[in-house]
């Protein structure tokens, strides 16, 4: 027989991670599946952006560079990231967004390899990611090669700079071996940029333990960092010397406040900086990031992983013969904490779950995608949502016009 609501309470009751949930807020009567495109709001958020408002910056004004210690944010925020994805505090840094900070490192690597052309990336990658590497590459003058999924390991030859590759992807959920794929780039000489936007905060990422050069990630999604927030670049130390930003903004210089004509890069991540960071966004990423404190990151990974389990079989059992496919993998190590179904009408049928309460999103062409994040998604959200998508299903509620208008934002 199927799982029914006493079982997922019961789940939910035994959840070592349940409280976790009060932290943050989420509406009444919202089921929110979308913390891997925005993550939810924490209560602690509130609090710290209105203190560095009035009291930083109301009262401290330019004194708090110092005495709030806001020149130090990159590096304090970074140090919190740094568990989350396997690195050292002073290989990461924080600042710019995910798609400037990509486009440092493609630039960064091309240069230090000077006699090879190629950029290798995976074709239906994330769009900035194919964007950036087709800006940076006109530019340095190096040219892309954007492979099938499955063929980016055999692509990668003498010729290649550098590879480009998400490390979970953003609509499939298909999470690669970074270790693997790592050795592989290696093996050819390559350099390799992993950008961990779906991963950091959804599942284990271990850098260091998979010999990564460079990696680049987003603050607003699984961190809770709040919408635009800033983003994080990693650069292994043995690399810190040897690679350079082509952004030679003054924060990254070995001594912004000597106000020297002459760029000289800082000597480790801080390069790797450009202008002067966005201080109040940098302090709810901060307050985002602390929802992560206390928390072994395997336990949070293991739970979004039996939340995506449980989506998986409940759709199967309950909305059977209403045409969804399954589109990410069905085995935990080789997804990510988003499951991705296909539907002809995928759209509206999003539109109708939203309605009603529950938020996933819509990816094109034909892709109904819901986030699990084990911080603050229920099992019984699992359950409530499977009855919602085939309540819809069943009584084609999605066929109403108001459905099928397109936003800006899917
Ligand atoms: C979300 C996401 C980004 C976001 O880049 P921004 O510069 O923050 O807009 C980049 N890459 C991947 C793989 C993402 O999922």
């Amino acid at each position: 027989m199927g799982v029914a609501l006493a079982d997922v309470r019961a789940m939910d009751a035994a959840d070592p991670l349940r409280e976790r949930r009060d932290r943050f807020v989420l509406p009444d009567g919202v089921i929110y599946l979308d913390g891997n495109s925005l993550g939810a709001l924490p209560k602690a958020t509130a609090g710290r952006v209105q203190d560095v408002l009035a009291r930083e910056w109301g009262q401290g004004l330019i004194r708090s560079w110092n005495a709030a210690d806001w020149i130090g944010a990159p590096a304090r925020i970074a140090a919190k990231i740094a568990p989350l994805i396997g690195a050292a505090s002073d290989e990461v840094t924080v600042a710019d967004s995910t798609s400037v900070n990509l486009f440092k490192l493609i630039a960064a690597a091309v240069r230090h390899l000077p006699d090879r052309p190629v950029i290798l990336t995976e074709a239906g990658n994330f769009p900035t990611d194919l964007y950036i590497a087709a800006g940076a590459a006109e530019l340095i003058g190096r040219t892309v090669r954007a492979v099938p999924a499955d063929e980016v390991e055999a692509a990668i030859g003498p010729d290649v700079a550098v590879v480009v590759l998400t490390q979970v992807h953003y609509k499939s959920g298909a999470r690669r071996d970074m270790a693997r794929i790592t050795q592989a780039a290696h093996r050819a000489g390559a350099l390799i940029i992993w950008d961990l936007s779906h991963s950091a905060g959804a599942v284990e990422v271990d850098l260091n333990a998979a010999g990564a050069d460079l990696a680049i990630g987003c603050g607003y999604k699984f961190l809770n960092g709040g919408p635009g927030a800033p983003a994080y670049l990693f650069v292994a130390r043995r690399h810190q010397a040897l690679l350079t930003s082509p952004l030679t903004g003054w924060m990254g210089h070995a001594s912004p406040f000597a106000f020297e004509d002459a760029f000289t890069p800082a000597e480790g991540i801080d390069r790797f900086l450009c202008g002067t960071p966005a201080i109040l966004a940098m302090a709810a990423l901060e307050a985002g990031i602390g929802e992560f404190e206390g928390l072994a990151m395997a336990d949070v990974a293991e739970k979004g992983q039996r939340l995506c389990t449980l989506f998986i079989e409940l759709v199967e059992q309950r909305c059977s013969g209403y045409g969804l496919g399954l589109v990410t993998p069905r085995q935990p190590a080789a997804r990510g904490s988003h499951v991705s179904f296909r539907h002809e009408q995928a759209y509206p049928i999003m539109q109708a779950m939203i309605e009603r309460g529950v938020i996933g999103d819509f990816r094109e062409p034909d892709i109904l995608r819901c986030g699990f994040t084990g911080l603050y998604v229920g099992y019984e959200d699992v359950w409530r949502t499977v009855e919602t998508l085939r309540d819809i299903l069943a009584t084609q509620a999605h066929r109403e016009a108001r459905f099928w208008v397109r936003s800006r934002v899917t």
